[in-house]
């Protein structure tokens, strides 16, 4: 089995990286940052999110682990004082592990240009100067003109991210939804938008067409797509799944009561 590690420049990052990479070698495990079976983050959740990305194109043959050096995260579950144990479950490792879905994102450019991309999190698209006006589609019908700072459009396990900043709710990391929520929106006796978010399954898809396509922004979690003229963006469940290796089991509402209440619940 081969072993990548993708850390983030912090010292004690740094540090946890190194003893790790000594205590794989010592095991008898390969180091290969290029082509690995097992991918370890360490970091943060955004380590995990910018790993993910650089490895995009290998989803069907990598696996995720995540150790936080910082606060507790939501794709990484080892702490840094559980390196030994971890590498414990690499030697052991039988190949197990969970999946969690991903959003596909089409554009559309005006200048005809075509992209797909992937998001672990979320995709936005927002109007920094003004009001963004947009008509969104669900499964090709017309069903709103948004106004307002913009949408957030996101996975499940993304729903604890931006999305819940935006008023979304937390969405099991077992189910197969997309959520868009608003950001911002603007109601009135003039101009009405939905007003709640909203959650379509894996065999629908929403469409977002700006009505001025000049100064719209757009991400893909922690990447900022700006200044391209998008006539537009759709969003939909992928066919690709991203897959963590699953040496132990926290419970995903477990872990959203200790991250946002900060007690531990009961078992
Ligand atoms: P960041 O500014 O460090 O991220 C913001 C916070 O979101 C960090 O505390 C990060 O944890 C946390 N986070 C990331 N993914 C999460 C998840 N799935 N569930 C719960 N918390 C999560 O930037 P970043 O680390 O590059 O992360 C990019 C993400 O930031 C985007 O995908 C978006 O979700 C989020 N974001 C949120 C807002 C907002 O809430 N208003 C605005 C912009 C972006 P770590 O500290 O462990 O990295
Ligand atoms: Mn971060």
């Amino acid at each position: 089995m081969k072993v990548g590690i993708f850390s983030n420049s912090g010292q004690a990052s740094t540090q946890v990286s190194n003893a790790l990479r000594s205590k794989i070698k010592a095991v008898g495990l390969k180091l290969d940052d290029d082509r690995p079976d097992i991918v370890i983050t360490v970091g943060g959740d955004g380590t995990l999110l910018s790993a993910f990305h650089h490895y995009e194109s290998q989803l069907d043959s990598v696996r995720f682990v995540g150790i936080h050096t910082g606060h507790l995260g939501f794709y990484t579950d080892w702490r840094d004082y559980e390196v030994d144990q971890l590498v414990d479950s690499l030697v052991h490792d039988n190949g197990q592990s969970v999946s969690y879905p991903l959003l596909d994102i089409q554009i559309d450019y005006t200048n005809g240009v075509h992209e797909q991309l992937l998001a672990l999190n979320e995709s936005t698209i927002k109007k920094v100067t003004g009001t963004m006006l947009a008509n969104v589609y669900i499964k090709d019908q017309l069903f709103e003109l948004f106004r307002g700072d913009g949408l957030c459009v996101s996975t499940p396990t993304g729903s604890t991210a931006y999305n819940k900043s935006t008023g979304g709710a937390v969405i099991s990391s077992e189910l197969d939804v997309v959520q868009v929520s608003e950001i911002a929106s603007i109601n009135n006796r003039v101009f009405r938008t939905l007003g709640s978010p909203i959650i379509i399954s894996p065999n629908e898809s929403v469409r977002v067409e700006p009505v001025h396509s000049k100064e719209n922004l757009m991400t893909c979690d922690q990447k900022v797509i700006g200044n391209r003229a998008i006539r537009s963006m759709s969003f939909k469940i992928a066919t690709q799944r991203i897959a963590f290796a699953q040496y132990r089991h926290t419970q995903f509402w477990k872990r959203v009561s200790e991250s946002f209440i900060g007690v531990k619940p009961l078992d």
